[in-house]
């Protein structure tokens, strides 16, 4: 005989309990799945940098795609200390997460170019130096932060080089390069899509971000975001995803050259 929900009713009354305990660990397992399912529906669509993703692919994919988010190269953003080091969309920010437990810490910075085309150059005078295996990356001591003075900070880049390594960073600053002298706006390198597999390169960006030294005149791990800086106030723009989720970063606030 058949019940209103569809189960067979037993005529042993012990069956019919065992059905009716079977029904409620099947609702328990489904609201489980769709609790699971909604968690990772949220996580996809609410971390911070997912609205973003869709508008990398766009510039990504064609070229002049958002041409109204694109910032040039040696802008300053009212009186920030840094200048924009390259030209492109900032598609990805401070504190985004592109996939579970991985927060990204720095700037990426997409042209939407080929690569090897798109200049990159130093957002801030600084001392540079480039390690002897670093195909696609360099890193730049700043004495004294222009927004602590006294704390020794450090501006690295990196992606300059195309997907099989070959470095796009400008001959004057080859691998083993050491503190180097080198003004804001000097020319480094330029975009390139290289990440360490050939196979599976990168789109073409600049990725920038502010390190924090060891104390002892050394650059710390710059894959931890607690090893680095809010890069918002140095460019005065809204680079935190804390506080930016889903928004592509533009100067709010007139341009200019106004203060050094
Ligand atoms: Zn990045």
């Amino acid at each position: 005989m058949q019940t209103h929900d569809g189960f067979t009713r037993k005529k042993l009354h012990g069956q019919y309990i065992i059905t009716r305990m079977s029904r409620r660990i099947l609702l328990f397992i489904i609201l489980v799945g769709a609790l699971i399912g909604l968690g990772y529906y949220l996580y996809r669509t609410m971390r911070p940098g997912a609205t973003r993703g869709l508008v990398v692919w766009d510039v990504i994919r064609s070229p002049g795609a958002h041409a109204d988010l694109v910032i040039e190269p040696g802008a300053r953003c009212g009186n920030a200390p840094f200048i924009f080091p390259t030209r492109g969309v900032i598609g990805f920010i401070w504190g985004d997460s592109f996939r579970p437990g991985h927060i990204h810490q720095g700037l990426d910075i997409f042209a939407g170019t080929d690569v090897g085309v798109t200049p990159v150059i130093a957002a801030y005078d600084g001392y540079l130096t480039r390690l002897p295996d670093w195909k696609s990356s360099l890193i730049m001591r700043i004495p004294s932060d222009p927004l602590r003075p006294g704390r020794q900070i450090w501006l690295y880049y990196t992606h300059l080089a195309d997907s099989n390594g070959n470095s796009f960073i400008v001959p004057n600053f080859p691998p083993g390069t050491s503190e180097v002298f080198v003004k804001a706006g000097t020319l480094l390198g330029y975009q390139g899509n290289y990440s360490g597999d050939p196979g599976n390169p990168v789109g073409v960006h600049l990725h920038f971000s502010i390190v924090a030294d060891d104390g002892m005149g050394r650059f710390k791990n710059e894959l931890d975001i607690d090893n680095t800086y809010d890069p918002s106030p140095y460019f005065g723009m809204a680079l935190n995803a804390a506080t930016n989720r889903d928004k592509i970063p533009i100067c709010e606030q007139p341009q200019g050259g106004a203060s050094q």
